[in-house]
């Protein structure tokens, strides 16, 4: 796989000393070389946490992350710049990303230089008009002028310039992108745009990619296989297509409930299901790191606050993250109503109720 995270936790030091903050305790996920794993959530959840783990702009509190195989969790800056070139990540905000000072050209360029010096390949031989060159064949990839390269960050509008930090994080193929929130922050006119672009290129290299997002429409868009996470926690895994027929968990069929379907007749027969509250200051709040910073055991499904069909159990038992059988392979839940044979409750039911 291009990705393989086991058992990541990530604990924060909460204010005034009082415990931790669990952003994120005990992820397990994988992204096959080609595959696009879409990780969705409120925010606050720990998704864009996972991210930052993973291209190590943050480092685990436990856990493993490998690359193509290699742990790259405890590695040095210096062991670490090598290897960088296997994974890239692209920002929501391109503007906070892209170095205002540089031009394009050179902002394009740079991993390129930097990293042929560092594997010891060709540096010599490879002229300015060589990087040059290919700098102009990578913004005709993301579908941008070849004089783009002469100009500035603040030249270009928000879609030219996530383009060019695509272009940027694509330059050296790395075999993983983390893209967070990538279109976000754009115009809702070019964010479709954006998507397809990553689609295409995405198809055309067979990068794997963790696509991490709150947007469900983008993520089944673009999306192989699907992870939900809520609090810190992985709480259904799925195939794409299968995740959208019929979620199994019911924090997934709640996210679910509010996305639009083209379908009328479909649209309106299904309930929306509407949550009580947010994140912000529910279980979240501080907590004691474990022994060595490994995962929380929480003694509650901790949806529990909000679901729909909480029941006693859940206040006093963490729910197993089971594996069901799945036509396209398997899925995983964490939920006490999910039955083994994936029978699985309707939180809609329960909400009209
Ligand atoms: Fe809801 Fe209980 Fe299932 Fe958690 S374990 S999702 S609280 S029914
Ligand atoms: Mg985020």
């Amino acid at each position: 796989p291009a990705l393989e995270v086991r058992g990541l936790v990530r604990h924060f030091a909460a204010p005034r000393g009082k415990g931790s903050v669990r952003a994120v305790d005990g992820v397990s996920l994988t992204v096959g070389r080609g595959e696009v794993v879409g990780l969705v959530g409120e925010s606050g959840s720990g998704k864009s946490t996972v991210g930052r783990c993973v291209v190590r702009l943050d480092t685990p509190t436990a856990g493993t992350v490998r690359i193509g195989g290699t742990d790259i969790t405890r590695l040095s800056r210096r062991r670490l710049r090598p290897l960088r070139k296997d994974f890239n990540i692209v920002y929501q905000d391109p503007s906070a990303s892209l170095d205002p000072r540089m031009r394009v050209s050179r902002i394009v360029g740079e991993p390129l230089l930097l990293h042929r010096v560092v594997s010891g390949t060709a540096l010599r031989g490879c002229t300015r008009d060589e990087v040059r060159g290919r700098v102009e064949e990578l913004l005709g990839q993301v579908g941008l002028p070849p004089g783009t390269a002469d100009r500035r960050p603040h030249e270009l509008s928000g879609g030219q310039r996530q383009r060019v930090s695509i272009a940027r994080a694509l330059a050296v193929d790395p075999m993983l992108l983390v893209a967070d929130e990538p279109t976000s922050a754009l115009d809702v006119s070019v964010q479709a745009s954006v998507l397809n672009l990553l689609a295409d290129l995405q198809r055309d290299r067979g990068f794997g990619c963790l696509f991490i997002t709150h947007d469900l429409a983008a993520v089944e868009f673009l999306a192989d296989r699907i992870a939900v996470m809520y609090l810190g926690e992985i709480i259904e895994t799925a195939p794409a297509a299968e995740l959208f027929a019929a979620p199994k968990h019911p924090y997934t069929q709640a996210l679910l409930s509010a996305v639009p379907v083209p379908d009328p007749p479909v649209q309106r027969a299904r309930k929306r299901i509407v949550l009580q509250g947010d994140l912000s200051g529910s279980a979240l709040g501080p907590g004691l790191p474990g022994p060595g910073g490994v995962a929380q055991t929480v003694d509650h499904c901790r949806f529990h606050t909000r679901c729909p069909l909480a029941f006693d159990r859940c206040r006093t038992e963490a729910p197993e993250h089971r594996t069901l059988p799945g036509p396209g392979g398997t899925r995983t839940v964490a939920c006490h109503l999910v039955a083994d044979d994936g029978t699985a409750p309707d939180a809609a039911a329960a909400h009209v109720r």
